[in-house]
């Protein structure tokens, strides 16, 4: 079959490749020049397998006038009356349900696991090299209430990811780097089997070996201006570069999916949700961040990479609702300048690579993967915080349905109707 795929970012490479290693006839198109240009290209490299708790929870829904009010809120809302936002928020409302939390917390869980079966797989079959690392995941708390609630959930779930739960000084001696006092923490979860890795080297990797395949054809520096449809099928697309056309079409476009979905004439509920990153070379005699952490307080993630051969930190994080503006706000970057400061002790004033990129997001966090109802169209987009962890798995499943290889039972949590 010819298959082509709309979008080039960690979504898109993935599944064009599990489709081209199945022996399909693979088109992708992308309107950059190159790949995983947009929100995979400076995202926070956690591989975070077992940290998938959805951003819709009850404990997010009584925090939400405290985050939404302060000036330095990790979360903030600059959307006006956008009716696209009014429709994803009341979903957004319903998903804070336990109920709902806790099926989409075990369908991240086994999509999860499966990812890094795949990127595995990948990165050994292909020889990728993309710092993949297992540096552990600590993640440290600063309120008792919250460091309370994450033990208990540990206890219930913790033999299953290999987690330990640490008092502060524990945390502090677990990573040195770490430039704060034991006063500060009301302690931490290690999960010593979480893994960090670059994304965006990942998608430089990935497209070197597409390239290799000679039944993967490009279509890079080319908008994606519209569907075309005949007798309810999606039969090409319009492009700044003439009409493409292929027996099945996949829907990775990141955070303009929805767009796309309303010119085709069904909704999808993706809405983007900015965040920020920032990338530092601590100075010389600095200590090195050794494990990824996560500021729960903050909402902030810290990864070890390298950046020129040389040890680099990723601060990453910030989830602000203001439609599809991409203008990279200083007061925002300064929030992660601050934490490098407050965190590792390290001024941020140099080279700092700030970037900011838009996470498709669903209400529930649950990335949408299955078909449209327009015939001919998959969807494989809505992977919110967790894409880069769950690209893998979510193109693994994509090829697999596409093929008919896996049951309704496998697949239906991440349908569209659970969502729309
Ligand atoms: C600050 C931040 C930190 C993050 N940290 C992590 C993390 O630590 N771990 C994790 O797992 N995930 C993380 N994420 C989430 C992850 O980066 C995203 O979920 C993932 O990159 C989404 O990939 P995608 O391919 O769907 O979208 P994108 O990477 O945005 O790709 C979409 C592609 O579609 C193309 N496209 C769109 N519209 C058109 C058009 N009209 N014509 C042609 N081409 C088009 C774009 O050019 C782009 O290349 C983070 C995200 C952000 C913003």
């Amino acid at each position: 079959m010819k298959i082509c795929v709309l979008g080039a970012g960690v979504i898109g490479l993935t599944t064009a490749w599990c489709l081209a290693e199945a022996g399909h006839d693979v088109v992708i198109i992308d309107r950059h020049a190159s790949t995983g240009k947009d929100a995979s290209a400076a995202n926070g490299a956690q591989l975070s397998y077992a940290f998938v708790a959805p951003l819709a929870s009850p404990a997010t829904l009584k925090k939400l006038p405290a985050l939404l009010l302060s000036p330095d809120a990790p979360m903030r809302i600059r959307a006006g009356l956008d009716p696209a936002l009014i429709s994803w928020g009341i979903r957004f409302l319903l998903a804070c349900r336990p109920g709902a939390v806790r099926e989409t917390v075990a369908a991240q869980l086994a999509l999860a696991a499966l990812s890094r079966r795949e990127l595995t797989r990948l990165t050994q079959s292909l020889g990728l090299s993309f710092g993949l690392r297992t540096a552990g995941k600590l993640v440290i708390y600063r309120s008792a209430r919250e460091f309370k609630t994450a033990f208990r959930s540990v206890v219930a779930t913790g033999k299953q990811h290999d987690q330990q739960v640490l008092t502060a000084a524990e945390c502090l001696a677990l990573e040195p780097a770490l430039q704060l006092d034991a006063g500060q923490l009301a302690g931490g979860i290690f999960t010593a089997s979480e893994q960090v890795g670059d994304c965006a080297a990942f998608c430089a990797a990935l497209t070197i070996r597409l390239r290799q395949r000679s039944n993967v054809e490009w279509l890079l520096d080319t908008p994606i201006i519209g569907p075309i449809r005949s007798g309810g099928r999606l039969v090409a697309i319009d492009t700044g570069k003439g009409q493409v056309q292929a027996d099945h079409f996949v829907l990775c476009m990141g955070a303009t999916s929805g767009a796309f979905a309303r010119a085709c004439g069904f909704y999808l509920p993706i809405y983007p949700l900015k965040g920020y990153s920032i990338t530092l070379t601590p100075p010389a005699g600095a200590r090195i961040l050794r494990h990824s952490v996560t500021d729960m307080a903050r909402k902030l993630v810290f990864a070890p990479l390298a950046r020129d051969g040389r040890p680099a930190v990723r601060i990453a994080g910030i989830a602000d609702l203001e439609r599809n503006d991409m203008t990279l706000d200083g007061q925002r970057v300064d929030i992660l300048r601050r934490a490098a400061a407050e965190l590792l002790g390290i001024d941020a004033a140099g080279d700092i690579a700030p970037w900011c990129g838009l996470r498709p997001t669903t209400p529930d966090s649950r990335p949408i993967i299955g078909w449209s109802p327009l015939d001919g169209l998959f969807i494989n987009s809505g992977h919110g915080m967790l894409g880069w962890t769950l690209a893998c798995g979510s193109a693994r499943l994509t090829a697999d349905m596409i093929e008919r290889k896996r049951s309704t039972s496998e697949t239906s949590a991440f349908a569209l109707r659970r969502a729309a």
